[in-house]
């Protein structure tokens, strides 16, 4: 066969000829070398490779074999915000829940978002651990507040920004050693707030941090938000896996239904760097993967104790932005997961149903 002469837009009518999922988003040739960025609806390893292979082949087979071919994918993120959850130009939500405290919610929701970030995507944090804000800290932006924008004549928060992820966090209006004692319809207001007068702008993602538990927060986040799905962390412990299965519970109620993209173990083992033959399953062995099993649910991944998860959490800067770490790549792991089964929800789900409380005849 005759080869015919490079030219991106031959490439793209190249690939597109192979009627794959997928969208080609750039092109660059540099010397013998062209990198291809794509984006793929199915985001698992068999559909990459398999996309790789039949797109190197058909592009060797048509222009000078000498060239090399590194091709680079990202999902693809649908967006099936229909404007239900009145947060416009935010295409997915994801709320973030454990059943009990302490367990790592915050820590791994902020590793999450710093994967996500490091992957391209546009990713905002709702701090909504009301009782116990950590993304100042973890983030750290202790001591710094929003400012003020001014939006359509409307008065807004910016968000602040650090490591690439947008956070509002009701730590930013208190001071860190006063105790946050809030009644139920002031923790509701400020939240309020925190969603609604923010000027997020464009997200793929909110990642919204719950505080623990399943009362007035999460109610009031449901019924104001069409939340795609959430993911709710344990410890293998016992006492924490009793409690998760509430938090379950809470998601699958026949009003809430809100669809739930996978679990997550925290803690589940420590691994000293002197021994790395052994495993210490200090709050019990692979009791999340048996929840997951039990509730026929995703089963995304496995964080072992580490020390400096714990100590990047402390000085602000999460353990997962750590290049080619054995902490990164379980969070680009955890993340790819999450990614997977969020996809997988928003081709086959509607958008969820935002929680309409039914009140009684002649009250409003
Ligand atoms: P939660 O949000 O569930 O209350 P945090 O994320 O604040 O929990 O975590 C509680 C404490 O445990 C923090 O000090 C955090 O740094 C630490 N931690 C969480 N996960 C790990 C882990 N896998 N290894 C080591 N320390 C961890």
């Amino acid at each position: 066969m005759s080869k015919v002469l490079f030219s991106k837009e031959k490439i793209m009518s190249l690939i597109s000829d192979l009627n794959l999922s997928l969208d080609v988003v750039n092109i660059n040739k540099f010397d013998k070398e062209v990198t291809i960025d794509l984006l793929i609806e199915n985001f698992t390893h068999k559909s990459k490779s398999e996309a790789k292979n039949s797109i190197i082949k058909q592009l060797s087979s048509n222009f000078n074999s000498k060239l090399i071919y590194l091709l680079n994918f990202k999902p693809k993120v649908k967006n099936i915000n229909d404007g239900t959850n009145k947060l416009n130009n935010v295409k997915n939500i994801i709320a973030i829940s454990s059943a009990k405290g302490g367990v790592g919610k915050s820590t791994i929701t902020a590793n999450i978002a710093v994967t996500l970030s490091k992957m391209g995507f546009k990713v905002g944090i709702l701090d909504a651990d009301i009782y116990g804000p950590s993304m100042p800290i973890m983030f750290d932006l202790v001591g710094r507040k929003p400012l003020a924008v001014e939006v359509d004549g409307k008065s807004k928060m910016k968000p602040l920004e650090s490591y690439g992820v947008k956070i509002l966090s009701i730590g930013f209006f208190t001071s860190m050693d006063q105790a946050v004692i809030w009644r139920g319809p002031m923790a509701t207001k400020a939240l309020n707030q925190l969603i609604f007068d923010a000027d997020w702008k464009e997200l793929d993602f909110l990642l919204i941090d719950l505080p623990p538990g399943t009362g007035d927060i999460h109610l009031s986040i449901i019924q104001k938000l069409s939340v795609n799905g959430s993911i709710v962390i344990s410890t293998p412990q016992i006492v924490a896996l009793a409690d998760a299965r509430k938090g379950i519970s809470m998601y699958r109620q026949e009003n809430i239904n809100i669809p739930i993209l996978g679990l997550i173990e925290n803690m589940s083992y420590f691994n000293p760097s002197d021994e790395k033959e052994k495993k210490y399953y200090i709050f019990g062995k692979d009791g999340v993967k048996n929840l997951a099993d039990d509730f026929k649910l995703p089963f995304m991944g496995e964080v072992p104790i580490f020390q400096g998860l714990r100590e990047s959490g402390d000085i602000g800067r999460p353990g997962a932005l750590q290049e080619d770490s054995e902490l990164s790549r379980i969070f680009e792991n955890i993340t790819k997961n999450m990614i997977i089964n969020l996809t997988e929800r928003n081709n086959n789900l509607p958008p969820t149903e935002i929680l309409k409380i039914k009140t009684m005849a002649g009250c409003s």
